[in-house]
């Protein structure tokens, strides 16, 4: 396996948990998309606000992996629930959307919302749903990886460089591409930048918000506001030029955000042509990919770790497999 983000420890996890003898490598060090997101479990309101994010069906179907999952390595799962808060123009436009989809939202009063959301902008209003939840990533990737250990999983700090000489090679290296002779599915990778705002002391809010132009998440390590989609890029640098627009968009959420000292991650989500990942057999024999999740890489994980998993160990590989075989770029899917 190379990679252990999200997507690789997942995938390594559940390949152990089958019977498979795993190697995790990965030289660590670089900043990590899945360390940096803000562990949003989201199938709805991705859905609805995002336009490359996938089916509903997908989505939820990946999100009801997740109690499995999470009960296996011991990771609480946030299920309060999320509000999409703005103006009422916007709010009704995105109440629309939700209903076309299925799914009952409640409208928030004034008192509620500024219950769920302390310190919440006035004339704000809020639509809340019950069905995107969230974990925390960084205790969630500890905790992937000790239940890897225990499963048997080894782990080498160093970068792969070749498909080598086992039996199969997972490529889950995000938006790396040094694997690309090994599989030349990861040239149809684009790099997405992320940039995202973390105030350590701003606690409050019981559950995330969506906004107009931004996120809303109480996290551990603060309330986290996300993030830039900066399509193209590739680097780790802060962006203060790109960032403006996402700090307007706080301070328009939670007016103290404003003047409010905050600290900046960064990471590099992996998107392919569709938006979903590629997750399966790669063209070149023996290369498995689990790849390309995109800005649902915490979402998606135990979905493409099972198709992982069915492809070398066999077993069920659930109905949305053809969906993300890497093939049907190439006109191939299965
Ligand atoms: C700001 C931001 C917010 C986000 N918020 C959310 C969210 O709320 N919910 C959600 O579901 N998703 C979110 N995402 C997306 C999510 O983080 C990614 O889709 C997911 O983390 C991708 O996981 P990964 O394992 O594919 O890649 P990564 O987490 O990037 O891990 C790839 C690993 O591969 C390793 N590697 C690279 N090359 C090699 C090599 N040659 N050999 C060995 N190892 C190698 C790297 O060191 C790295 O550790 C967010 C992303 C960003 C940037």
């Amino acid at each position: 396996m190379a990679g252990a983000g999200a997507l690789g420890l997942s995938a390594a996890l559940s390949l152990a948990e089958a019977g498979c003898r795993v190697s995790v490598w990965d030289p660590g060090g670089a900043p990590q998309a899945s360390a940096v997101a803000a562990g949003m479990l989201a199938p709805v309101f991705e859905a609805v606000l995002d336009d490359a994010a996938g089916d509903l069906d997908l989505l939820l179907a990946a999100r009801d992996l997740w109690p499995g999952l999470a009960a296996r390595i011991g990771v609480e799962l946030d299920r309060a629930g999320t509000a999409a808060v703005g103006s009422r123009a916007w709010l009704a436009e995105v109440g629309e959307r939700v209903s076309g989809l299925g799914v009952t939202a409640d409208r928030l009063s004034r008192a509620e919302l500024g219950a769920l959301a302390p310190g919440i902008a006035p004339g704000l209003e809020g639509l809340w749903v019950g069905d995107d939840w969230r974990l925390e990533p960084r205790p969630a990737l500890a905790a992937l990886r000790a239940a890897a250990v225990t499963a048997g999983v080894e782990f080498r700090a160093e970068a792969v460089r070749s498909r080598a000489d086992a039996d199969w090679l997972v490529i889950a290296t995000g938006a790396g591409q040094g694997l690309a002779e090994a599989a030349p599915e990861l040239a149809g990778l684009a790099p997405i930048k992320g940039q995202i705002l973390r105030f350590a002391q701003r606690r409050g809010g019981r559950v995330s918000l969506r906004g107009e132009g931004a996120y809303a998440v109480p996290g551990a390590e603060g309330l986290a506001i996300g993030a830039t989609m900066e399509r193209g890029r590739d680097d780790t640098e802060v962006d203060m030029a790109a960032l403006a627009p996402l700090a307007a968009a706080a301070g328009r959420l939670f007016p103290e955000l404003a003047q409010a000292a905050c600290e900046v991650s960064v990471g590099v989500r992996a998107a392919t042509p569709d938006g979903l990942p590629m997750a399966g057999l790669s063209r070149t024999p023996g290369v498995v990919l689990a790849v390309g999740a995109r800005r649902n890489g915490w979402l998606l994980a135990p979905m493409v770790a099972r198709i992982v998993t069915a492809c070398i160990m066999g077993g069920e590989s659930g109905p949305y497999a053809p969906r993300l075989d890497p093939g049907r770029f190439q006109g191939r899917a299965r």
